[in-house]
């Protein structure tokens, strides 16, 4: 094997180890919705070192707790012109349930069977990890690079998704400030990595089916 593969492969074991650490880090702190619980420190104090400008945005009434509660938002950006690519997650999770039925506890983020596993692990805090680990490393090897690169960060996803992202966009445009690309780093594969691509969703519909009948054929289109 030649210097430059064995290097190229310690490399890439560096950046997942990295990108493992980064994901351990955040999985390790309860951020059930609306609390981000200090995920946001941890990636602001990361991006603020890679040269991203970081600004917390917080919307909702600071005393009161469920639709209202305080929001924390993380826009953090690297350059000042266009076009922008923007990397968007959460860092609130859904709530665990009781947690005597998990395999593992689920803010112990644990390494079983070849998998990690921690509330969060897929939706979507490795996402983040990832996608943080990887602008690093492109920032590093090109520091002078065109236009921006932003992340979107909020811990109101999973719950009310009212003070975190709709808000956030809201206060750019109020200032003129636009987002050209984005991506997403939401859990969407089924079988392989990448094997679905997402192009955006308008919402949900849920309810509930209760059969009157022995036999109902169900027809469906949406
Ligand atoms: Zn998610």
């Amino acid at each position: 094997m030649s210097d430059f593969n064995k290097q190229t492969i310690h490399q890439q074991e560096n950046h997942q180890q990295q990108t493992l650490d980064l994901s351990i880090a955040l999985l390790e702190r309860p951020s059930v919705t609306p609390d981000d619980d200090g995920c946001q420190d941890i990636l602001s104090k990361r991006l603020s070192q890679a040269g991203f400008d970081c600004e917390f945005m917080y919307f909702g009434d600071r005393d009161q707790s469920g639709e209202h509660a305080e929001v924390k938002n993380l826009w953090a950006r690297r350059g000042t012109t266009d076009p922008v690519i923007c990397f968007a997650g959460h860092t609130d999770v859904v709530p665990t349930g009781d947690e005597n039925n998990w395999t593992y506890p689920p803010f112990t983020p644990t390494i079983a069977d070849g998998y990690l596993w921690a509330r969060g692990a897929a939706d979507m805090k490795t996402g983040i990890a990832a996608f943080t680990i990887a602008s690093e490393r492109f920032v590093k090897n090109h520091p002078e690079h065109n236009g921006s690169i932003a992340f979107l960060i909020t811990s109101d996803e999973e719950g009310p998704s009212i003070n975190g992202t709709v808000k956030v966009i809201e206060a750019l445009e109020a200032r003129n400030e636009k987002i050209t690309y984005c991506l997403v780093g939401e859990p969407s594969s089924t079988d392989t990595l990448g094997d679905i691509i997402k192009n955006g969703r308008r919402g949900s519909l849920g309810g509930n089916l209760r059969s009157l009948a022995n036999k109902v054929m169900l027809l469906t289109r949406i």
